[in-house]
């Protein structure tokens, strides 16, 4: 088995499979040149809501890995600032996908158009060894002369190689309910997807979330709990109960398997890449106001793949402008945006404010020109957490 390459990325979820695709898109001839090494082997569990946004289905056309992968589609959103919600009808909010069926169809895409994907080999150890990198793993040791960390929140190569004293991780709990196909709560004949800021009182930095889902064809409500700690220093929420609380007020269940997984804001000033070593995805980090981040790890892909090649071309493989390269680009822009928004809303005291910044909210959404949406208010009791 050949164990040198030109490029090696760690990680087969969707920014490690938009890295490969963007490469080989922009640069054919580099299929044999890279290899992705993956530690589980896929269809692999991944704790998400899986709400794909219209940003990430038109990141996966540009890809070429629109995938047919079955999800439902919303097309109603209910935004609580307070106990009445601001509700947006649109036929392009979200598409609730699983992940395990979405990232093993990317990897599946990606394996017909000759991209190398060696599964269960997990990555132990990076180092620079002359002039190429050196990695350990569970199949031997293998080098190549640029590696891309595409390997999540958790980053063994951001770990070895980018240490950072600030911490910008973000907690979530997710829990998925079986439901009665009998008595389906609201979410699924109105195809609606529910975001509840008002839990912002309590000192969560973050909303609780409750999207229809289905697995296997029958139907569950995935809940969930997600406080972006944007800004440190204050009290932490105590998230299971707060969950459980917003269970109970909708009467479900509450004994189900309560699972949690961090993740990681991006900051422009933090470092995403080093000499040889890119970062990408959750390793480099996402938005910090709704944790949203399977479009920006699809969209870090052509991001990635310039600056690669550039670096082939130039010979110089230091990679120190990638990190203005992000920061000047739309992604760069909108999670620099998302994490001022953020950190003004989940500002301690800022709650008396909410209602006005979901107007605010409303009024930006209806005239969006890409994907505009109609906002109304129900007159009728809409929601059992009313
Ligand atoms: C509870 C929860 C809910 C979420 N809900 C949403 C949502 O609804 N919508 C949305 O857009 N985003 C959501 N997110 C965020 C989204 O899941 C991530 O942003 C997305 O998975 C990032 O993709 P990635 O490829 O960077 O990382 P990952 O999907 O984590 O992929 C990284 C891959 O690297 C592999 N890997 C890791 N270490 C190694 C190693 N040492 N060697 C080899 N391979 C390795 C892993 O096995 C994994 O396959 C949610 C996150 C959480 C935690």
């Amino acid at each position: 088995m050949k164990k040198k390459y030109t490029i090696l990325i760690i990680g087969a979820g969707p920014a490690g499979m938009a890295a490969a695709a963007a490469l080989i898109q922009k640069q054919p001839c580099l299929q044999d040149e890279i290899l992705v090494l993956e530690k589980a082997s896929h269809p692999r569990p991944k704790l998400c809501g899986g709400g794909l946004t219209p940003w990430a289905d038109e990141m996966l056309i540009k890809l070429d890995l629109n995938v047919e992968v079955p999800s439902f589609r919303l097309e109603n959103v209910a935004f609580y600032f307070r106990e009445k919600p601001i509700k947006f009808a649109t036929n392009n909010f979200l598409r609730i996908i699983r992940r395990d069926e979405f990232d093993a169809a990317l990897v599946q895409k990606n394996r017909t158009k000759g991209v190398k994907i060696q599964e269960n080999v997990n990555v132990t150890a990076i180092h620079y060894q002359k002039d190429e990198m050196a990695l350990k793993t569970s199949a031997g040791d293998f080098h190549a002369k640029i590696v891309i960390g595409a390997d999540g929140v958790k980053s063994l190569v951001r770990h070895h190689l980018m240490r950072e004293k600030v911490s910008r991780i973000s907690r979530l709990l997710e829990m998925l309910i079986p439901v009665d196909a009998e008595r389906l709560p609201m979410e699924f004949e109105k195809k609606m997807a529910v975001l509840d800021f008002t839990p912002i009182r309590q000192g969560l930095q973050g909303y609780i979330w409750d999207f229809p889902s289905i697995i296997d064809g029958a139907p569950y409500l995935n809940c969930g709990i997600y406080d972006s700690r944007v800004n440190p220093g204050s009290k932490r929420a105590d998230l299971p109960a707060l969950l459980r609380d917003h269970l109970r007020r909708r009467g479900l269940e509450i004994h189900h398997k309560i699972e949690g997984c961090p993740e990681r804001w991006y900051h422009p000033a933090q470092k995403i890449s080093c000499p040889r070593v890119l970062l990408t995805g959750d390793a480099a980090g996402i938005e910090p106001w709704l944790g949203e981040g399977i479009s920006t790890a699809l969209s870090f892909g052509p991001i990635v793949a310039d600056a690669v090649i550039e670096a082939l071309k130039s010979g110089d493989h230091s990679f120190s402008d990638y990190g203005r390269r992000v920061k000047k680009s739309n992604l760069g822009r909108y999670l620099n945006l998302k994490r001022q928004i953020a950190q003004l809303i989940y500002r301690p005291g800022f709650y008396r404010l909410l209602p006005a910044f979901g107007h605010s909210l409303a009024f930006f959404m209806q005239r969006q020109k890409k994907y505009p949406m109609t906002a109304y208010v129900e007159k009728t009791r809409a929601h059992p957490i009313e």
